[in-house]
């Protein structure tokens, strides 16, 4: 048995973790602020009973039906998005971990809605240990990412998504700058978890899912300077200097 009053969360003592874990099984949706403030508050910080959570939050969401079980795994994922990989929480809760990673693998089949459908493979990266895709694929959700260039270092935004995919340098709602298309990499040219990931996203029908992640492995000219880089590698940089 786990004694909470030994753990703690973003509030001091765990205790009352017990009780709040209740109310969220009975409500996921409506009590997932909470339970994230608790224990996984900007899902950027955890404590030990955000861990000592995943056993429950891994029941919840093998009984659970189809929406409650989509927020249980987007907090357990969350939690363990915070986990170094080769952290050795991956060890000691192997067996929830293994469970919720399933479920998601599930949930992700049964998942029409690209929104959530993105959430739900950062939680399957973040069970499998991948390091910041498991947090920055949401910007295919937002369809914006800032980076900047690596030879001239200006700030740009790389917008992916719409029917227009470009970099500009400026904000470009508000004014006219100039955009720059982006390159996709080709099904042939994708490697490693870029083509998993949209290997995946095709077996599973999620056709827009796919095509942005080939503008985010492919490639973009730099508006001011010209240099052309990789989209992914300066979100990857960007996050490694300023997580
Ligand atoms: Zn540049």
């Amino acid at each position: 048995m786990t004694d909470w009053s030994t753990l703690s969360d973003a509030c001091g003592s765990a205790e009352h973790v017990p009780a709040l874990l209740d109310r969220f099984e009975a409500d996921p949706s409506g009590v997932w602020s909470e339970l994230m403030d608790h224990l996984c508050p900007q899902l950027d910080t955890v404590f030990s009973a955000s861990f000592a959570a995943l056993p429950r939050l891994a029941g919840f969401a093998s009984s659970g039906g189809e929406e409650d079980r989509r927020w249980v795994l987007l907090a357990a994922g969350a939690i363990m998005a915070c986990a170094p990989s080769g952290d050795e929480v991956f060890e000691v809760f192997s067996t929830p971990i293994a469970d919720l990673h399933r479920l998601t693998d599930q949930c992700l089949r049964e998942t029409a809605d690209a929104e959530n459908y993105i959430y739900l493979l950062q939680s399957l990266l973040s069970f499998e240990g991948v390091e910041i895709w498991d947090r920055c694929l949401e910007g295919l959700q937002t369809g914006e990412y800032e980076v900047d260039c690596p030879y001239c270092s200006v700030n740009m935004f790389i917008v992916i998504g719409g029917d227009d995919n470009f970099a500009a340098s400026d904000d470009y709602d508000l004014q006219e700058v100039e955009k720059t298309p982006l390159h996709p990499l080709a099904a042939d040219e994708l490697e490693g978890q870029a083509k998993r990931l949209r290997d995946r996203a095709l077996a599973d029908g999620q056709q827009l899912v796919a095509r942005g992640l080939a503008y985010l492995f492919g490639q973009a000219d730099c508006p001011d300077c010209g240099t052309v880089f990789s989209v992914a590698e300066r979100v990857l940089a960007r996050w490694r200097v300023a997580p």
